[in-house]
């Protein structure tokens, strides 16, 4: 790390998830110390087994939906408390929304009490199955508000109006992002969603599972940029507090996803087509405008390099699986 740059205390709530075990990782490689706070509900211990014995990494099993009445003092803290997988969130829909509610409330609380900034994780979901095509931020959303999907979805804005109103009173520094689907290593091969599913069924030799038709679009970021834009967003001007999309602008059917992986993983397999998930969005893509003026982000990686690492990672994954079956 640079020796000018300020070493901070950063305490990331869901640290030990795909996006918060690699923003750990990336945090202490920069020198900051880093308490990573998780109820391990989506979590893996593996994610952040590498960071154990580092005197810069702490661990803390708590929920969110409980205060945090330790002695803490972070300068930072960055809120990715939430399983992110449909499939996952909609397992205990009211443990969901608890922790979008009481999770963001709680720290905002703890960031109040300590001076810290904080960052909120919000999602491209708060647009729900959006009328407006590219989305930006000041479209409001087309929610259903009592679907299968809401308590994830009015849970994330209903955190995003408890931020706003921290900010406002100037209770606390805030920042927004509104991540949109991101992908890499690091995610669990069985939770779900589209990069994780397609890519073990490809590697496993078994038909990619096609939802609907395949032609609802997502906009795939890989991880390293994400990360890159939430430590930018961070450590932005105090007067930013977005809300600010963060995802790739390039659009892609679920076919072109099932295509893609397919010949990267170099599988012999067909398509099978199955029902849509109920409120599934049928086309979600960024405008990143804001953050390319504010942030002077944008993501970089190409669809092909991200998901040949994602290949590369679950190979390693069953690899080792097999090899501890074998064993
Ligand atoms: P993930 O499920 O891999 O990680 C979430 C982490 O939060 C897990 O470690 C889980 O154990 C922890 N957690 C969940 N509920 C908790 C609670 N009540 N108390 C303490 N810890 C809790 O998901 P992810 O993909 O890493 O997503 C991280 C954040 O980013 C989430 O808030 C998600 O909503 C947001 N996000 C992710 C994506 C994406 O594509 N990955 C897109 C939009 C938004
Ligand atoms: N999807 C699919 N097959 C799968 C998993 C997902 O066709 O095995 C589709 C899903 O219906 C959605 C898109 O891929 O249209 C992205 O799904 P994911 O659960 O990854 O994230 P979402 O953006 O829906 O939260």
């Amino acid at each position: 790390m640079d020796d000018k740059m300020m070493k901070e205390n950063i305490l990331v709530a869901g640290g030990a998830g795909f996006l918060g075990s690699n923003l750990c990782r990336r945090l202490v490689d920069e020198g900051h110390s880093v308490l990573c706070v998780d109820n391990f509900q989506t979590g893996r211990r593996v994610n952040i087994e590498p960071l154990l014995g580092n005197p810069l990494f702490s661990l803390l099993r708590h929920d969110v939906i409980n205060p945090l009445h330790y002695d803490l003092r972070p300068t930072q803290i960055y809120n990715l408390a939430c399983a992110a997988s449909p499939r996952l969130y909609q397992a205990d829909p009211v443990h969901t929304l608890r922790t979008c509610v009481y999770g963001a409330f709680n720290l905002l609380e703890l960031a109040r009490r300590s001076g810290a900034r904080v960052l909120q994780a919000s999602t491209s979901e708060v647009y729900g199955d959006p009328h407006m095509h590219p989305q930006s931020e000041s479209y409001r959303g087309n929610v259903n508000m009592v679907g299968l999907r809401s308590c994830y979805d009015e849970g994330k804005r209903c955190a995003e109006t408890l931020f706003s109103d921290y900010g406002r009173r100037k209770r606390a520094v805030v920042k927004i992002a509104r991540i949109f689907n991101t992908y890499g290593p690091g995610m669990a091969q069985d939770d779900g969603r589209v990069v994780s599913n397609f890519v073990t069924q490809a590697l496993k030799g078994l038909d990619l599972t096609i939802y609907g038709d395949g032609s609802q679009t997502r906009s795939l970021c890989y991880v390293d940029d994400m990360i890159d834009g939430l430590i930018s967003l961070m450590n932005s001007a105090e007067s930013f507090q977005g809300p600010v999309n963060l995802g790739n602008p390039v659009e892609a059917t679920v076919l072109d996803i099932a295509s893609e992986v397919r010949r990267l993983a170099g599988a012999e397999v067909d398509f099978v087509f199955e029902p849509r998930p109920a409120d599934d969005p049928e086309q979600r893509c960024p405008d990143i405008l804001l953050a390319q003026r504010h942030l002077g982000w944008a993501p970089s990686t190409r669809m092909e390099t991200g998901l040949s690492k994602t290949v590369d990672y679950f190979s390693g994954v069953l690899a080792s699986a097999s090899d501890r079956a074998m064993s």
